[in-house]
């Protein structure tokens, strides 16, 4: 396992994102919602960064089984979200891959008649994209590697890890 991005990085930058996110959803009804389970922790950090009043909110969408690293087929399961008409939302993700998760749950969410919508990640795989839709907002940019912790997981190990790092070939045998 490689060390990418250590704890000291992360927590500058989503304090950093934070302080950004309040000024532009200051005096609006902003209600964050996060991707269960890879932005737990990220979403746990980001809204105690936001220093204005927010709701907030989660989902929960799949597209990892077991031990793979490959996607299948996305499930995504819409019956924890509060009520978003009129609300200003942003989507916080884990990290944008292939941009599919992030561009199904918008879609799904834009149904729910919300005032504004946008996402934000703290990882983005810009070489790995297969949608015309970029993130509003992410924390780092990142290579095309398989990459755990921070709430990343493989085979729902390694999300308590305060780091993210990516995993070499024998890790993932
Ligand atoms: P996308 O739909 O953008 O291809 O993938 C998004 C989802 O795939 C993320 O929410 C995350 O769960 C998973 N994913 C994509 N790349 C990685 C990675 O490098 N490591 C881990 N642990 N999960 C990933
Ligand atoms: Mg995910």
């Amino acid at each position: 396992m490689k060390v990418l991005i250590d704890e000291e990085q992360i927590n500058s930058r989503v304090i950093e994102l934070g302080r950004e996110l309040a000024q532009e959803y200051q005096n609006r009804p902003l209600t964050i919602i996060g991707i269960l389970a890879g932005s737990l922790v990220l979403l746990a950090d980001l809204i105690r960064a936001i220093d204005v009043p927010h709701q907030v909110g989660v989902l929960q969408a799949s597209s990892y089984r077991g031990k793979s690293t490959t996607p299948g087929e996305l499930q995504v399961n819409l019956d924890y979200l509060p009520d978003l008409t009129d609300r200003d939302v942003l989507l916080v993700d884990d990290i944008f891959d292939t941009g599919k998760t992030m561009q199904t749950v918008l879609a799904q969410i834009q149904d729910q008649n919300p005032r504004s919508l946008k996402s934000a990640v703290l990882l983005w795989k810009e070489e790995a994209s297969q949608v015309e839709l970029e993130p509003d907002y992410h924390c780092f940019k990142i290579p095309e590697h398989f990459v755990v912790g921070y709430g990343l997981d493989f085979n729902n190990e390694y999300r308590h890890l305060p780091f993210i790092a990516s995993l070499e070939g024998s890790d993932l045998a």
